[in-house]
C-alpha cells in the first residue's frame, strides 16, 4: 500500500545520509518529492535521476537552510514547481563536535545557523500554504542527543534541544489548522555525519546503545513516513526517539 500518493514533500539536505533515505523512501510511498542540497551537485543529480525512476516527479534545489531569503526563495519555487506542499522535512544539519572551552563563536554560530535557524526559516514559509489547504505535516530532525545532552557536542545538542520546543510551540499554534509538527529524535545513525565516531573507536558507543549497533538511515526514514503519512494523523507535538533504546 503506498501511503503518500499524491502528496508532495519537500526535504531539506537530501544529498545524502538520512534525508536521502527519506527522499527515497517518500518517493516509494507515491510523493512527489522536492529537495535541497548545500555543496553535493552530482549526488543531487542521482538522487532526481532515482526519485525520477520510482515513476513520481522529482526535483534538488541548491539551497542553503540557514539562509532566510534562501528558505523563502526556495518554498516559492517549490510552490511554482509543484503547486502545494504537503509535508515538509527539516532534515538538513550539521555537527561541529568540540569541548566548550575549544568551542570558537563562529562553530557555535555556525551550528545553530544550519541546524537551527533553518527550521524556523522553512517552516515560516511552508505553514502559509499548509494553511490554506488545511493540512500538512512537518517533521523536524533532533537527535537523542538533544534529549539526554553529550560531552563534546554542547553547540549540537543545543540546536537539536531547541528545535525540540520549537516543535512543540508551533504543533500547539498550528494544531487547529491541521498541521501537524512533530520531530525525530535519532540515536547513532550510520551515515557521513557518524563516521568518525566509528573510525575513533566506535566501540565504546555500542555500549551506550542497548540494540548494540547504529542505525540505518532507512529505519529513521520509515518513522518519518509515519509521521508523513495519515497513519499518524491524531500524532503532534510529539518527539519520536529512534535510537536503539539510548533514551530509556
Ligand atoms: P549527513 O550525512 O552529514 O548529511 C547532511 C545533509 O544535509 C547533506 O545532504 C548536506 O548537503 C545537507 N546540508 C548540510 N548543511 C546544509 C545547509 N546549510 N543547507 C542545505 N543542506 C545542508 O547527515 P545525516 O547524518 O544524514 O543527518 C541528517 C539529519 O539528522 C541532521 O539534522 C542530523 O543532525 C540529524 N541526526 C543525525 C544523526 C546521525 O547519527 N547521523 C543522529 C541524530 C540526528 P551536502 O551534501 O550538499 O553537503
Amino acid at each position: 500500500m503506498k501511503l503518500l500518493q499524491n502528496k508532495t514533500a519537500l526535504v531539506t539536505g537530501a544529498s545524502r545520509g538520512i534525508g536521502e533515505a527519506i527522499a527515497l523512501k517518500f518517493a516509494e510511498h507515491g510523493a512527489n518529492v522536492a529537495f535541497t542540497y548545500l555543496s553535493s551537485e552530482e549526488r543531487a543529480k542521482a538522487l532526481e535521476d532515482k526519485l525520477t525512476a520510482l515513476g513520481v516527479k522529482a526535483r534538488g534545489y541548491k539551497s542553503d537552510a540557514g539562509d532566510y531569503a534562501a528558505s523563502e526563495q526556495l518554498a516559492n519555487d517549490v510552490l511554482k514547481d509543484f503547486g502545494t506542499i504537503d509535508i515538509c522535512v527539516n532534515n538538513a544539519g550539521i555537527s561541529r563536535d568540540n569541548l566548550l572551552l575549544r568551542l570558537t563563536p563562529e562553530q557555535w554560530d555556525e551550528v545553530m545557523q544550519a541546524n537551527l535557524k533553518s527550521v524556523y526559516n522553512l517552516t515560516r514559509q511552508v505553514i502559509k500554504p499548509m494553511m490554506k489547504a488545511r493540512k500538512g505535516s512537518i517533521i523536524n530532525l533532533s537527535s537523542i542527543v538533544g534529549v539526554k545532552g553529550n560531552p563534546g557536542q554542547s553547540s549540537y545538542a543545543a540546536s537539536k534541544a531547541g528545535i525540540i520546543g520549537f516543535t512543540k510551540s508551533i504543533a500547539q499554534e498550528i494544531g487547529s489548522r491541521n498541521i501537524r509538527v512533530n520531530a525525530i529524535a535519532p540515536g547513532f545513525i550510520d551515515t557521513d555525519m557518524t563516521h568518525y565516531l566509528k573510525d575513533g573507536g566506535g566501540e565504546k558507543w555500542f555500549e551506550k546503545i542497548p540494540m548494540q549497533r547504529f542505525g540505518k538511515p532507512e529505519e529513521i526514514a520509515d518513522v518519518a513516513l509515519f509521521l508523513a503519512s495519515d497513519m499518524s494523523s491524531y500524532v503532534t507535538g510529539q518527539v519520536i526517539s529512534a535510537c536503539g533504546g539510548m533514551n530509556t
